[in-house]
């Protein structure tokens, strides 16, 4: 139907690797084996032709072709993978400054589905995808959840939110794909859940964490034991920043793996990237997109194992690529080999987004750093809200915590809240108000969790 970036080469790799049997015979270890074991030297040369092919690609887009005007260069001056460097960037203010199909490099006609992020100010984006688009998206999820076990034996519940989140749809049809029955449970309503989970014989379950821990505490009310009245063996959690204490936390809880899953909707959404069993950092598909940290400053790339801000490339996107997509969230490089096998790029977990940082009294803040100190304490839940508020014209910061059980010995509390505000000073700088709450009290977001309040907007 489509004669975009691929069909001229006569070959899409993902899309025509043979897949995996219903039986889970024929893909061992891998799902799509020869991307996911190539070489660094195959992978970089793969990078190099996809970059090429998309870049000719975008410029059937006047959007991109004013912009290549503006930095003199031309799709010739693509030579090898380091001329990536010379592409102008892409942020999400030009999404919404073409809202809604100005970024579009196919005819609306062949684009099959949209997706849409709803900003907090101004147009949302708008996402499309081709027919094919959707397929590599099914093959990059499918390829995550066959990576840490899956097989088409499982079966997976969705209990994420669906609709314009990518999250729904999203891990859908990669866990299709895989051959997995698949269950569109959808986020909220945890007694249904956990039904599902029993009745069904639920063996893994996708969600976002927050959420993961609110179907547990439903869990403990109900008397239920994840190990003792389950079949659950993997969590695949993601699409919110969330920290390895949160993490180990959740293991302990549900008694399995949980595996750490980033998705982006403008770079499709879930199955960007995704931990291996080895947990040792999320491997970023590198067969779909050139993974690039620079300093959000000068835009400059930083050393591998420093911090900066994630910038993203399409290399196989037909709807919509994105060339140099500044994704706003922070991480760095850990590492390009690993035991598994596979050569693609491990990143740090996200530290935040540039965005969800808070400045109070001149001190730089991510929410992730309160909660890997807040998960320390046994004694508390893993349900947080964080509220700033200027008084008296000093900025503050109130700490809200569930307790795990509720208890009457304000002694006892007095300590508890001390030494919290004790270790929050050691990671924060910092003293916060630490505010100790029953569990159930702070509010519970279906979707993505709400972690930060800031009333000292009102104040600017
Ligand atoms: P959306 O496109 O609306 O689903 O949001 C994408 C954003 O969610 C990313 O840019 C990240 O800021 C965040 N996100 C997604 N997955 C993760 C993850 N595993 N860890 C931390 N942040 C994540
Ligand atoms: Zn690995």
């Amino acid at each position: 139907m489509y004669t975009y970036m691929y069909e001229a080469k006569g070959r899409f790799p993902e899309v025509d690797t043979p897949l995996p049997t219903k039986d889970g015979q024929g893909a061992g270890a891998y799902f799509n084996p020869v991307p996911e074991t190539m070489s660094r030297a195959e992978l970089e040369a793969l990078q190099l032709e996809r970059l090429q092919q998309t870049v000719r690609h975008c410029l059937t887009n006047p959007f991109y072709q004013k912009k290549f005007q503006e930095a003199g260069i031309t799709p010739n001056d693509i030579k090898s993978l380091a001329d990536v460097r010379r592409l102008p960037f892409t942020t999400k203010q030009d999404l919404r400054d073409t809202y809604p199909f100005g970024m579009a490099c196919v005819p609306l006609r062949d684009c099959v589905r949209l997706h849409s992020s709803s900003g907090t100010t101004g147009n949302p984006t708008v996402i499309l995808h081709t027919q094919r688009d959707l397929d590599e998206w099914a093959n990059q999820v499918a390829r995550n959840l066959w990576m840490v076990g899956l097989r088409p034996d499982d079966v997976f519940q969705n209990s994420s939110g669906y609709g314009m989140f990518t999250g729904g749809l999203g891990f859908q049809y990669g866990a299709e794909r895989l051959g997995m029955l698949t269950v569109p449970a959808a986020a909220g309503n945890s007694l249904r859940q956990i039904k599902f989970i029993k009745d069904f014989g639920t063996t893994a379950i996708h969600a976002v964490p927050s959420y993961v821990t609110r179907l547990y505490e439903v869990m403990q009310e109900e008397g239920v034991d994840p190990r003792r009245d389950t079949k659950l063996k993997v969590l695949a959690i993601g699409a919110e920043p969330h920290s390895e204490e949160q993490r180990q936390r959740i293991e302990q809880m549900m008694g399995v793996k949980a595996y750490n899953s980033f998705g982006m909707s403008e770079m499709c959404g879930p199955g960007v990237g995704f931990e291996c069993p080895e947990q040792n950092g999320l491997h970023f598909w590198e067969d779909y997109y050139i993974v690039e940290i620079v300093d959000p400053e000068t835009l400059e790339p930083v050393p591998d194992g420093e911090i900066g801000e994630l910038v993203l490339t399409t290399l196989c996107r037909e709807a919509m690529p994105l060339l140099r997509y500044r994704t706003r969230d922070l991480t760095r490089v850990l590492g390009r080999t690993c035991p598994c096998g596979r050569n693609h790029v491990r990143l740090d977990r996200m530290r935040g987004r540039s965005d969800d940082m808070m400045v109070l009294r001149g001190v730089n803040i991510f929410p992730i750093q309160i909660e890997k100190i807040l998960m320390q304490f046994s004694e508390l839940a893993s349900n947080y809200l964080i509220t700033l508020t200027t008084d008296d014209n000093n900025d503050n910061m109130t700490v809200e915590v569930e307790l795990a059980q509720p208890t009457d010995d304000y002694k006892q509390l007095q300590t508890l809240e001390r030494e919290i505000r004790r270790r929050l000073k050691d990671e924060i700088l910092l003293t916060p108000i630490v505010r100790l709450v029953n569990k159930g009290t702070l509010p519970v977001s279906e979707g993505k969790a709400v972690r930060v309040v800031d009333k000292r907007k009102v104040y600017q």
